[in-house]
């Protein structure tokens, strides 16, 4: 099998599953519980949590655990603007995955103005236009580190420096999830950051988002009162720990692992740029994320291409998982001026730090073979 889909989610580690298994089994407490095995427990979970809380630059009461990112996404905005007086206006990414852009356009059925900050050709959201579209009354931005479909990355710190200078009183709210880890971020660049531990080899539905101090946020689920009263639910330790596992296995390996991804991404783009009439859609390739490569096979659909090669067994997608089972038009490569054919012929390959060159190599050839296959049988 050659998985190219790690966008998707990503096979999660050993160690990060043995630890998971360590906090259902032997070490089962409840942190919250007044023995001292289970004051053991929440000593771990803190670990954790100053350790996520280090690698984003920010402190580990500012970490609040989730269950992934479609929650932090939905707590962060929404807690945001619970916190805040007044309504006004919304600004939101014309790319933003469901979980950002779906929530902040409800909020104008609640009298909000929401607006989309455009993209550019390549899919990172065009700083001047954002800049115009900032007005006094804006109450938040929701931006996206790295897009998860073509892995454009956003100049997150200038977007933060703007907001603050020309409407203070606005949250910015990053999505981090294809970003965290893969891509440098400090924390002091947002106010709030999603992230989620499937897409770095832990495990799924667990998550964190970042809260800095001193930004007001009343979001959250209402109970028992952990994680300082801002998330209640008894503590997730397997999926907690189990995340941990893989943040310790990343950093202990961060500058090899992104290297390792950017070489195979540029091998892998090398070795596409010799088939006709393949396009690449959004940066190129030494450019953007080193884990995104999202091409267009012009002639050739990207769902027949997808199946053609899974019966090879290898994986890719057509766009996010997330929109798979939505039909139509994908709204991501259309803000991107991304349209008709190309569209038609989108094809997204992403990679992890345990793919190889020559998986590479064996994939691009399958794609040539496939092309050249299915473009004989293409009606004219
Ligand atoms: N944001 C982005 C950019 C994503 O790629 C995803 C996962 N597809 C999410 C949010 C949602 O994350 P989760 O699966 O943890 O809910």
């Amino acid at each position: 099998m050659i998985y190219l889909d790690n966008s998707a989610t990503t096979r999660t580690l050993d160690a990060a599953a043995d630890a998971a298994r360590t906090y259902m089994t032997t070490r089962f407490f409840n942190p919250s519980a007044a023995y001292s095995v289970a004051a053991e427990t929440e000593k771990a979970v803190e670990a954790a949590r100053a350790r996520l809380a280090l690698a984003l630059g920010a402190k580990p009461d500012e970490i609040v655990y989730t269950s992934g990112a479609t929650e932090s996404n939905n707590a962060a905005i929404s807690g945001a603007l619970r916190a805040m007086r007044g309504k006004g206006r919304l600004i939101v990414g014309a790319t933003e995955h469901p979980s950002a852009y779906e929530v902040v356009k409800a909020y104008a059925k609640q009298g909000y103005e929401v607006v989309e900050a455009p993209v550019n050709s390549v899919g990172a959201v065009d700083l001047a236009v954002l800049a115009a579209l900032l007005t006094e009354d804006t109450r938040l931005v929701s931006v996206m580190q790295v897009n998860n479909e073509v892995g454009a990355i956003n100049d997150c710190a200038a977007i933060y420096r703007m907001v603050k200078e020309r409407t203070p009183e606005a949250a910015v709210h990053v999505d981090g999830v294809q970003g965290f880890l893969k891509v440098p971020f400090d924390a002091k660049d947002c106010d709030f950051y999603a992230l989620s531990a499937h897409k770095f080899h832990g495990p799924k539905g667990v998550g964190a988002l970042y809260v800095k101090t001193g930004v007001r946020f009343a979001g959250g689920q209402a109970g028992g009162g952990q994680e300082h009263d801002r998330r209640s639910g008894t503590t997730n330790t397997p999926g907690i720990m189990g995340m941990d596992a893989a943040v310790a296995d990343y950093l202990a390996h961060l500058e090899e692992y992104r290297r390792r991804m950017a070489a195979c991404k540029l091998r892998l783009a090398r070795n596409l740029s010799g088939i006709r009439d393949v396009l690449i859609n959004g940066p190129k390739p030494a450019d953007g994320a080193p884990h995104i490569l999202n091409i267009s096979i012009l002639g050739v659909r990207g769902e027949v291409m997808l199946h053609a090669l899974e019966s090879k067994e290898i994986f890719v997608s057509t766009g996010s998982a997330c929109s798979a089972h939505k039909k139509g038009k994908n709204r991501i490569l259309t803000a991107m001026g991304v349209t008709g054919a190309r569209q038609e012929g989108a094809l997204r390959l992403s990679l992890c730090p345990f793919n190889t060159l020559e998986e590479m190599d064996v994939a691009a050839a399958a794609i040539a073979e496939q092309t050249a296959f299915l473009r004989k049988y293409k009606r004219r």
